[in-house]
């Protein structure tokens, strides 16, 4: 397709005067072609949508199939394309019956105006869907099949849904290109929406890589430091900046998150770094629901500047400002961690991810995963999750007890990309030598 008509629709049709990215521009151009399957990996926010929105809009008398996981989020995609004036309508269970007829006998009429038709898996699964899909199908009238979320075909994946599986077979009595969009997925989990899929061996791929070149990884010891929570207030003190910012507005601060694995540990955490003067919270599933909230929004605001929480906290939690992420014991595997600490610089500027690692914290979780591994007995899948969960674990225990890599590693590993180009980005790059000094005094003391 012509790429004059491609940057024409994009701000006739979506008012966009330019696209988010190189990736999302190359991807729309791809997809135009409908030559090949895609695949595109970007995070949350970059944009993904369009990617086909816009292939569907510049297809005459085809009508573009999205599937979505939840009827919320296909509402509020077709609550934006209406506002552009673009025909998009979804076939859920929601709608009356008259829509429903009015909307099949649109898509079966020889030009049909609707553009975009987004359906919940569930909905593909029902036979109205099935007749519409091989009369549209029979008609050629398909330009593209979409999924979208497309993590949810994976068992790896945060949101499994068994009837995201049946999409594939799908495919096969369509000969139309497959686009299949996600977040940040893990190779396994990409592996899996290939295969589930089917995407040809030929797809084309587009992804945002997942090195973050603005945060700085870098592990301590606390049972080798004189005084780890000096050590700590000093390492929070020099990540925000507190003076610099006195005239700033209060939610343009800097500020952080502490991690911690138990609840205790993150009241302990929050009054000692209170009592040596720097202002923290603590957030964890014990609190009240009416504190938990309140306080979220206290470091929300920027009323107070750490939060010591569990693993609990940081979903939809969105702060550009956030200069530095601790983990106070050890991470849970490399996913955890790397979204834990993507959290930290969403504003591009340099932040720091810092483990403070202790044995006696990872002793605590290998225990309990040996548990889980025992109850997981006789269970297969349930098993295969725990083996899962202890290789991830065993990754992280050994980013920190025995380093002899760049740690951006860690993370182009578990997405299957090459290692980065860190240059000074981690303590590893940055002074090899002292790195390894301190995990021999650290193992040495270990021992004891
Ligand atoms: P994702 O699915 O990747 O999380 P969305 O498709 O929901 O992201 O898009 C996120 C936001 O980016 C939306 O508000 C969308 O309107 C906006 N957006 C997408 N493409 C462009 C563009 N080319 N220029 C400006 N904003 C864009
Ligand atoms: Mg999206
Ligand atoms: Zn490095």
């Amino acid at each position: 397709m012509d790429r004059t008509l491609i940057f024409e629709g994009l701000k006739k049709y979506f008012k966009f005067d330019s696209f988010k990215s190189q990736l999302q521009e190359d991807a729309v151009i791809e997809i135009c072609e409908r030559k090949h399957d895609v695949y595109v990996s970007m995070p949350t926010g970059s944009g993904k949508s369009l990617c086909y929105q816009l292939p569907a809009v510049l297809y005459d008398k085809k009508i573009t199939l999205v599937f979505s996981p939840l009827l919320a989020l296909i509402k509020d995609q077709i609550d934006t394309l209406l506002a552009l004036k673009i025909r998009a309508a979804s076939l859920n269970s929601k709608i009356t019956k008259n829509e429903r007829e009015k909307l099949i006998a649109d898509l079966k009429s020889t030009s049909p105006n609707t553009k975009l038709l987004y359906i919940t898996p569930e909905q593909a699964a029902t036979n109205t869907f099935k007749e519409l899909f091989q009369n549209l199908c029979k008609f050629n009238k398909v330009a593209y099949i979409i999924v979208d979320e497309a993590h949810c075909v994976s068992e790896w994946g945060h949101d499994f849904r068994p009837d995201y599986l049946k999409l594939g077979d799908l495919r096969e009595n369509c000969s139309v290109p497959c686009v299949a969009l996600t977040a940040t997925a893990g190779k396994q989990v990409t592996e899996d929406i290939i295969k589930s899929l089917k995407l040809a061996s030929d797809h084309k791929v587009f992804k945002t890589s997942c090195f973050r070149e603005n945060l700085f990884y870098d592990v301590y010891f606390p049972n080798i430091l004189e005084n780890p929570f000096i050590h700590l207030k000093c390492f929070i003190e020099s990540c925000l900046c507190l003076e610099k910012e006195a005239d700033l507005p209060k939610n343009q601060k800097s500020c952080g998150i502490i991690y911690c694995r138990t609840r205790e540990q993150t009241e302990v955490l929050a009054s000692k770094l209170n009592s040596m003067g720097i202002k923290s919270l603590c957030y964890h599933a014990g609190l009240k629901n009416k504190e938990r909230l309140e306080f979220q929004e206290m470091w929300q605001q920027g009323d107070v500047p750490v939060i010591c929480a569990t693993i609990s906290f940081g979903m939809g939690v969105d702060k550009a400002t956030v200069r530095f992420v601790v983990h106070w014991g050890v991470p849970k595997d490399p996913a955890s961690f790397y979204q834990e600490t993507g959290r930290a610089g969403r504003d591009g500027k340099p932040s720091w991810c810092r483990v403070y690692y202790n044995r006696a914290d990872s002793k605590a979780i290998e225990f309990h995963l040996t548990q889980d591994l025992g109850k997981a007995s006789g269970k297969a899948d349930k098993k295969l999750k725990v083996e899962n969960a202890v290789k991830g674990f065993k990754k992280v225990v050994e980013y920190c007890e025995n380093p002899s890599e760049c740690r951006h590693v860690l993370f182009s590993n578990y997405f299957g990309e090459p290692p980065p180009k860190c240059k000074r980005n981690c303590d590893w790059c940055k002074d090899k030598k002292s790195v390894t000094n301190m995990v021999e005094t650290f193992l040495i003391k270990s021992v004891q």
